[in-house]
């Protein structure tokens, strides 16, 4: 199978480039998922359509054996294109707020949903060589941190088959070629929230007659720093900053009510929720402190959680990425701040996931800045308008490692034949 991953790969470079040419925003994936739904169907998938709006997923029943879970998400983001690239992106979208904004596969996730595509091609024509139910989501806003959700309150686990493991990747700024996943949390977890405080207004003369918003918004901004500092341990790590502040129009009025914008990072389970905790303990009680009347709303925005590898499951796909492409292009990644949804698929399930990082960076254009040591400023990173995936090997890498973490659940047969396959049936078991 594993040889025929370039030939799968070769014809999809074009599809790549058209589908870089034509992103589209989060929950605008039309086009996008009319063409993964076309693909899917020529390769023989059951398809369901428009599943939390423009998510995709196929399934592919190929007999007795666990249910594997392959996840790309299709989203782009409101950036202008600056690669140069003679397929670059002039596309133009409309944004949460009905902004006309410029748009581009800024993250990669066009990388994504053609490896996806590529993968399930190779896995369906190779159906002889493994048994199991191949269940593929593409899913749509994974950028707003809602789309993985939207599927699932969609109804998603009872419209495909529940799997026994979660699997998917993330093209990133290492040399293409490489793969490498982190075991436990490995992605951070961010929250956004958004807080109305609200007092009682009047004539900035007559502080006693009103409940001051202002003071209180104040208060609460300083208090809300002694969560980091005080309620998380010297070992872990957490931000909490209020980006945005706003109340009142005029110097001696005293308003009516103050608006917090609130965004969290945190990086363990634990530690997310004690501070979303504190973040409203202190929130409520400065209120309560100033005297206010009404209680604040805190409305949850963007959330995603922290993404927790599965330990177990983890080092069987490295233990099958190590067999199958050696261990020179095994990296061992750690953990990154950026943040990612996939795990509420996982989490639905209630199922081990393993997300794993997939180079796209110029391997020679690497090399160089890291003998220099400017691989920080010169190999742009994901949101960047400058950044461009060398088309290949990304994609071959991209298709062979999905295909290869599948047949670790589906096996006997698949790209790892010289694996010893008796010393992986206990942990087999224990998925299912
Ligand atoms: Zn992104
Ligand atoms: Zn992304």
């Amino acid at each position: 199978m594993l040889q025929d991953v370039t030939v799968v790969t070769e014809p999809l470079v074009e599809l790549y480039k058209d589908l870089h040419a034509h992103p589209e925003l989060s929950f605008a994936e039309h086009r996008t998922a009319g063409i993964v739904a076309e693909r899917l169907r020529a390769v023989g998938l059951d398809v369901i359509e428009g599943i939390g709006r423009t998510g995709v997923a196929g399934v592919l029943r190929n007999g007795e054996g666990p249910t594997v879970l392959l996840r790309a998400d299709m989203d782009a983001l409101p950036v202008l294109e600056d690669t140069g690239l003679d397929y670059a992106s002039t596309a133009r979208g409309t944004d949460p707020e009905g902004n006309d904004v410029p748009v581009m596969h800024a993250c990669g996730h066009d990388v994504h949903v053609v490896s996806l595509l590529g993968a399930t091609q190779l896995l369906a024509q190779h159906a002889a060589d493994w048994s199991g139910t191949l269940v593929v989501v593409f899913q749509p806003a994974e950028e707003l941190g809602g789309g993985a959700q939207a599927m699932v309150d969609d109804g998603l686990y009872e419209r495909v088959p529940r799997p026994d493991v979660v699997l998917g990747q993330h093209v990133a700024p290492a040399p293409a070629g490489l793969v490498g996943a982190h075991p436990g949390a490995a992605f951070a977890g961010a929250d956004a929230f958004q807080v109305r405080l609200f007092g009682r207004g009047g004539h900035g003369s007559r502080p006693e007659t009103t409940v001051d918003p202002v003071v209180m918004a104040a208060s609460t901004v300083m208090r809300l720093q002694t969560v980091v500092s005080r309620e998380v341990a010297g070992s872990d790590t957490a931000v909490v900053t209020v980006g945005q502040l706003q109340a009142g129009t005029k110097s001696n009025i005293i308003p009516d009510e103050a608006v917090l914008g609130l965004s969290i990072r945190s990086a363990s389970v634990p530690v997310r929720t004690r501070v979303i905790e504190a973040v409203h303990r202190i929130i409520r009680a400065e209120a309560q402190a100033s005297g206010a009347e009404r209680e604040p709303e805190i409305t949850a925005a963007e959330s995603f959680p922290v993404l927790v590898n599965d330990p177990d499951a983890t080092s069987r796909v490295v233990g099958a990425f190590q067999a199958a492409f050696g261990d020179g292009r095994v990296i061992a990644p750690g953990a990154v701040t950026g943040s990612e949804d996939v795990s509420i698929l996982s989490t639905a399930a209630g199922v081990p996931l393993v997300y794993w990082l997939l180079g796209g960076a110029d391997p020679e254009q690497f090399a160089a800045a890291a003998s220099r040591g400017t691989t920080l400023s010169d190999i742009p990173s994901n949101h960047s308008p400058h950044f461009a995936p060398v088309i290949r090997p990304t994609l071959d890498t991209g298709v062979a490692a999905l295909a290869v973490a599948a047949l670790e659940w589906f096996g006997p047969e698949g790209f790892t034949p010289e694996r010893s396959r008796t010393d992986t049936a206990d942990t087999a078991g224990s998925n299912g």
